[in-house]
């Protein structure tokens, strides 16, 4: 079939990334269900209530002595929407984690593109593996904002133009830029998503350090941020262990 070109579609520009939690089955009693059938069999649920201090007793040692499995017996659907470059970074995460993007081949792509916040630290200062950081100055980002923006238009006017003239879909896209956005489902469980956190955000109570682009630690704060509202004994032990998976 001959793509429609969407003639009308204008460049917009974002600096945010969102992730909503659009399912979830996940809960502190899920880890000691599965941590207690170890021990107390087919009587495991009704232990679950018995004693809140032994439940959280029980998932703090889980986490520090890395007693893994019991915190996978749960999961959680997100949506995010963010630049492609942050989806390549996400998507090296392999265990535990279930993707679904949209396709480039089967829809015409929407004009939404990338450009840094003012609050985004524009500039790298040191060697590899000991960068930091700092603000650009306001000429750095007019420069950063405008070359952006004028790089962005040009790519989506020549995808524009090829769709027109009869190119297919998955052939045009090849000109767009990794600052495009594009939107995905990501299901994991708690295990999978506190290794994700523990390399991709940068925490004061983390064990060993992580140094993450900015941009997929902004998807990484909303989903913690999801996370430990519906597990919130195991978010404690996970920051109160050094933040590193089990
Ligand atoms: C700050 C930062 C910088 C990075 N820079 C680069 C870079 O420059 N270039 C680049 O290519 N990648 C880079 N990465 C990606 C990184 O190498 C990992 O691919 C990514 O972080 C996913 O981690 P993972 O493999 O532990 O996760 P997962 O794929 O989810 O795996 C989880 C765990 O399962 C085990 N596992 C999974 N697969 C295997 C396997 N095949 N064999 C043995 N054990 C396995 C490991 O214990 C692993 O930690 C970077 C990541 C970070 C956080």
């Amino acid at each position: 079939m001959t793509p429609t070109p969407n003639e009308t579609a204008k460049p917009h520009f974002r600096s945010d990334v969102s992730v909503e939690l659009v399912k979830h089955t996940a809960s502190d009693s899920d880890v000691l269900w599965a941590a207690r059938v170890s021990t107390a069999g087919e009587q495991s649920l009704e232990e679950l209530n018995k004693d809140p201090e032994r439940s959280k007793g029980l998932i703090n040692y889980l986490m520090r002595d890395r007693h893994g499995s019991p915190f996978e017996h749960n999961s959680m659907t997100f949506f995010i929407s963010a630049p492609i470059f942050v989806f390549r970074e996400f998507m090296r995460h392999r265990v535990g984690w279930s993707y679904n993007e949209e396709s480039g081949r089967y829809r015409e792509l929407e004009p939404v593109f990338y450009v840094p916040g003012e609050e985004r630290k524009l500039v790298q200062q040191g060697r590899p593996g000991k960068y930091e950081f700092v603000a650009g100055t306001p000429k750095q980002h007019q420069m950063v904002t405008e070359a952006m923006g004028a790089a962005y238009r040009r790519s989506y006017e020549a995808y524009q133009d090829m769709l027109a003239a009869g190119v297919a879909r998955e052939v045009a896209r090849a000109v767009l830029p990794v600052g495009l956005y594009s939107s995905m489902y990501a299901t994991c469980n708690a295990r999978s998503l506190m290794h994700f956190l523990g390399l991709r955000t940068q925490h004061e109570l983390a064990k060993v350090p992580s140094f993450p682009q900015r941009e997929i630690e902004m998807v990484g704060e909303q989903m913690e941020a999801h996370w430990a509202k519906l597990m919130p004994l195991t978010y404690a032990a996970f920051n109160n262990n050094g933040r590193v998976a089990p």
